[in-house]
């Protein structure tokens, strides 16, 4: 069966906007929110959580660990 995801969690105090993840994600699960926050960036958002397989590629290329992909048992 498949490997979906129950969460993404992107933390707000150590993600820095760079949008990498966005760009490695092979399925655009993620997008770039329209709000900007208190320090000027705009962080990412999810899209579409059920196209996620839980690859792990967004975390793993994230310089600053800020996002986290919770697999749905
Ligand atoms: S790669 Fe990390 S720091 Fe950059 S936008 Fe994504 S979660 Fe934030
Ligand atoms: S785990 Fe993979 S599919 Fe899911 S959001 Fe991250 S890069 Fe995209």
């Amino acid at each position: 069966m498949a490997r979906k995801a129950k969460e993404i969690v992107v933390n707000p105090r150590l993600c820095k906007g760079c949008h990498i993840c966005i760009a490695v994600c092979p399925h655009s699960v993620l997008k770039q929110t329209e709000r900007v926050d208190n320090r000027g960036f705009f962080l990412p958002e999810v899209e579409n959580l059920d196209a996620c397989t839980v690859c792990h590629r967004c975390e793993m290329h994230c310089p600053d660990f800020a996002i986290k992909v919770i697999e749905r048992k």
